[in-house]
């Protein structure tokens, strides 16, 4: 399987979570209407509504930072053992093929951070 970026597919399940009360509202308001008019309706409203949201969780630079952790790992720049971080893809960045991926401490995975930004890296 693919790497997922969690961030998008966590929200995604939340917005599948969202909208089944919606289209229920909507479904018990247009009962009268009959059941296919009803959800012929209901899914015009949802799609109407999904179609941005959706559009955002794809699309979304604000999502594009996908993190990878680790609970113990050695520093690959202090070489202390300690909770790893590693950033696996951003905008105009992407490790996700890494075949030796570096792990950094939060402290020194701060710094490069940092060194990213500097870099022009939207993290
Ligand atoms: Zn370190």
């Amino acid at each position: 399987m693919a790497k997922v970026n969690l961030k998008r597919y966590g929200l995604y399940l939340i917005r599948w979570q969202l909208s089944t009360p919606i289209l229920a509202v909507v479904l018990y308001t247009l009962s009268g209407t009959g059941k296919i008019m009803a959800t012929t309706i209901a899914n015009l409203i949802g799609g109407l509504i999904f179609f941005w949201v959706d559009k955002f969780i794809f699309t979304s630079e604000l999502l594009a930072v996908q993190w990878e952790v680790k609970d113990t790992v050695v520093c690959v720049d202090c070489g202390r053992q300690a909770r790893g971080y590693r950033i696996v893809r951003a905008a105009g960045y992407d490790k996700s093929r890494d075949s030796k991926p570096e792990f950094r401490c939060e402290e020194c995975s701060k710094k490069k951070t940092e060194e990213l930004r500097k870099q022009g890296i939207e993290i």
